[in-house]
């Protein structure tokens, strides 16, 4: 029985991305439906962010997500990528912003995910 919960904590260690995993998603993410054109420096995972899933600093082009993003499915966290990836090009929430978001084919799918579990932690929505 230890035995077998000393292999599901490996696996779960694993499913787990580390900093450069997540830039290099973040890479991957920008060629696939932006172009290239958002090109971010980092993407690291940060503590002190309970009220966001995400933020970027545009001028740095770097990027920091939530630790509660981890052990969530591979889609959400390229979506929160995703978003912030867009904020590299268009700081505001606008039509522009949204249409380029909407270029990740989940994008719907994982707003209404992380509206939901955000109701159910907090009882309120929370955005970046
Ligand atoms: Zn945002």
């Amino acid at each position: 029985m230890r035995r077998m919960l000393d292999r599901l904590a490996a696996k779960e260690q694993r499913r787990r991305f580390s900093d450069d995993d997540l830039l290099d998603r973040a890479r991957e993410l920008s060629t696939r439906y932006l172009d290239g054109r958002a090109v971010p420096r980092s993407v690291r995972w940060v503590e002190n962010q309970q009220h966001r899933w995400g933020s970027c600093t545009p001028d740095h082009a770097t990027i920091r997500l939530s630790t509660r993003l981890r052990g969530m499915p591979g889609w959400v966290v390229d979506y929160v990528i995703m978003h912030e990836l867009v904020h590299l090009l268009v700081p505001s929430h606008g039509p522009r912003f949204w249409a380029l978001v909407e270029r990740y084919p989940k994008a719907e799918r994982a707003r209404g995910f992380l509206e939901g579990f955000s109701m159910a932690a907090n009882g309120s929505p929370e955005e970046c």
